[in-house]
């Protein structure tokens, strides 16, 4: 199976020319192995369909199953005798639980053209790859299979109209692509901001299924322009082992490290806690935060890029400033004495960027910054989260990653040769690997 799709691959990068594209409003789609997989169809008859049972000398037929039937009758229905439906039952054992049948799946039903009065398999879908079949020949079996999944490497580009969740899913691409292009470009774009005239391009790998697509792999490569800056990302894998990450076209990691502190301060003179006595309410409460104890007046840094959400006072916090760092991160800095002039919430500031003053306005003893830290909504303790790296490409990687960057980025920068302008036409990463020189390319244009 394995050794069947990877000759596929190399395949089809030899047939790349014969691509075939099709062309949709703003977003251009290319189908780059699917040729491949056609033709080899034409050359082999297949003998078995993709649940592994015969075509030649059978009919098959689709029956979904209806509330409140079990197999026992459904099997009794089809013109198997009770001994059959008895066994396969019994059969089923160990391999499928079949109270886990549910409504509304499909029964593909397969006759034997010389013996037509009742199925010989019986295949029932589990999800979209995993299926069970009852072979009710003789004495009778049952077991459980997978379809093989194959991965079709894509390319979409597009201009924002009105979001880009929009622009993708009104050109049927998934919408789950505009949830893992927004994860990769996370710390460098804020797509709330999206706006239009922005622009992708993305290579990526869908897995597929009976040739429909389930879910997307894995972004390979993509680009981003958002208010006329260029943002790239490739995807690589410092070996074997690791996961593998984005970086941008210098090796840097596509996250950003959060400043350890928000301030030069002398002591922290109180942690995140959910359990600490407030002094001025006098009573155990929470405490969702870092204090720093510094003079009044002491600098305070945004502790990452962001965007301002609030610059305001108020009786509790005093003067606070919350900062939205990307979909996942916010931070909060609280009781400054005055906030950095020219904040307002959609203010976007930089990390280390002077965003106040430490002060005591609000529910405060005394000066102090207290640092708030929260991951999708809920209070955390940012000295006890695990961030995932970001680390750059480690320098032994580096003459592998150049390599890698230069066939992605050539990807990516592929002149326009489609027959519209403004259409983009990519051809299969893999026949870029032709026109690879000895040393890495020298990207002069960055
Ligand atoms: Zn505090």
């Amino acid at each position: 199976m394995y050794s069947n799709r990877s000759t596929s691959f190399l395949a089809s990068a030899l047939l790349c020319f014969f691509l075939y594209s099709c062309t949709q409003g703003d977003v251009h789609v290319q189908d780059m192995t699917e040729p491949l997989f056609q033709q080899i169809d034409f050359e082999v008859e297949p003998v078995t369909d993709s649940y592994g049972l015969p075509v030649d000398g059978y009919e098959t037929e689709r029956r979904v199953i209806r509330r409140n039937e079990n197999l026992a009758t459904i099997f009794s229905g089809l013109g198997l005798n009770s001994d059959q439906v008895n066994s396969a039952m019994q059969n089923a054992r160990g391999v499928f639980d079949l109270r886990r049948v549910v409504a509304g799946r499909p029964l593909h039903l397969y006759y034997n053209q010389e013996y037509p009065d009742a199925p010989e398999f019986i295949v029932y879908d589990q999800n979209l790859s995993e299926f069970v079949v009852f072979d009710l020949r003789d004495s009778g079996s049952v077991y459980s299979g997978s379809k093989e999944v194959s991965r079709v490497t894509r390319s979409i580009e597009g201009v924002i109209e009105s979001s880009l969740y929009n622009t993708l899913v009104a050109q049927g691409a998934s919408p789950q692509l505009a949830n893992s292009l927004s994860e990769v470009f996370a710390w460098q774009i804020d797509f709330y901001r999206i706006q239009r005239g922005d622009a992708f391009r993305v290579i990526y790998e869908e897995n597929v299924i009976d040739g429909t697509t389930t879910s997307i792999h894995r972004i390979n490569a993509a680009y981003f322009r958002h208010f006329n800056r260029d943002y790239y990302a490739i995807y690589f894998k410092q070996d074997d082992d690791s996961f593998g990450d984005y970086y941008d076209l210098q090796g840097e990691s596509m996250r950003k490290a959060f400043l350890r502190a928000p301030l030069e301060y002398s002591r922290i003179s109180s942690r995140f806690t959910n359990r600490r006595f407030h002094p001025i309410l006098r009573r155990n409460m929470p405490h969702h935060g870092t204090d720093y104890a510094a003079p009044t007046g002491t600098p305070i840094r945004a502790t990452g890029d962001g965007v301002i959400t609030r610059a305001s006072f108020d009786n509790n916090n005093g003067n606070y400033v919350r900062i939205r760092h990307n979909s996942t991160y916010e931070s909060g800095y609280l009781h400054m004495s005055r906030i950095a002039s020219g904040l307002r919430p959609g203010t976007n500031v930089k990390q280390g960027q002077i965003i106040g003053y430490v002060g005591m306005t609000g529910l405060a003893t005394g000066p102090h910054l207290c640092y708030r830290f929260w991951v999708n909504g809920q209070p955390a303790d940012p000295h006890r989260i695990e961030f995932p790296s970001s680390d750059p490409v480690l320098v032994e990687n580096k003459y592998a990653f150049n390599i890698h960057r230069s066939h992605m980025f050539a990807a990516l920068s592929r002149p326009n040769t489609a027959d519209r302008p403004g259409a983009w036409s990519l051809i299969a990463v893999d026949d870029i690997i032709s026109l690879i020189p000895e040393r890495p390319l020298v990207l002069t244009s960055l």
